[in-house]
């Protein structure tokens, strides 16, 4: 089962995408949480990374789209995946598809998180995760970015009839809920 998670940042992806691999039995795949590790390790994709990230600005395409085809190899990931933060932009989900085709398999959902903005900052700044790109800033930037780059991947997928909205608001269970509902229909 290949799913992909999206929504604004803050959103609640890395939460319940992690309770879907939990639930199913698939891998989650993070990129964010790939690009953090690789900045905490210090290796070279995280010096390349680092002030991108902090500034709440873009990986490049490329760099990002090949991350995931050569992660994807990895036997782990045969028998299905959820994906968090990726694709972001719409030339990453075309090359996402090809992918996907080159290795025999289809999209079997598209959940998008629907949350309101001004609880989306709530939401980033009372975390507290530590996380450098979690300023004000930043996030504000990254809200800019989602409308301008990201969004219009939710277009890419409602033309392929895949997009499943998911009400974003209530409690981790109740979300989880809504989202196996929408898996199991
Ligand atoms: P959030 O959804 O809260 O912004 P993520 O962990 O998904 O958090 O992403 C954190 C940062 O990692 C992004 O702001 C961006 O700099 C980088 N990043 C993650 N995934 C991608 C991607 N697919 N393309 C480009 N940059 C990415």
């Amino acid at each position: 089962m290949q799913i992909i998670i999206f929504g604004p940042p803050g959103a609640g992806k890395g939460t319940q995408a992690k309770k879907i691999a939990e639930e199913y039995e698939i891998p989650h795949l993070s990129t964010g949480e790939i690009f953090r590790s690789a900045i905490k390790n210090e290796t070279p994709l995280g010096k390349k990374v680092k002030s991108i990230l902090d500034a709440g600005d873009l990986v490049p395409d490329q760099t990002v789209v090949d991350l995931v085809e050569e992660e994807l190899k990895k036997d782990k990931y045969e028998d299905g995946y959820i994906l968090d933060g990726f694709p972001r932009t719409v030339p990453q989900a075309e090359a996402f598809d090809e992918i996907l085709d080159s290795n025999g398999k289809t999209l079997d959902a598209f959940l998008v998180l629907e949350v309101p903005e001004q609880e989306l900052v709530d939401r980033i700044l009372s975390r507290g995760e530590g996380r450098s790109d979690d300023t004000e800033e930043g996030i504000k930037n990254r809200l800019e970015v989602y409308e301008k780059e990201t969004a219009p991947v939710l277009n890419y997928y409602k033309e392929q009839g895949k997009v499943n909205a998911i009400d974003g608001v209530g409690s981790i269970d109740e979300i989880f809920s809504r989202i196996k509902d929408a898996l199991e229909k």
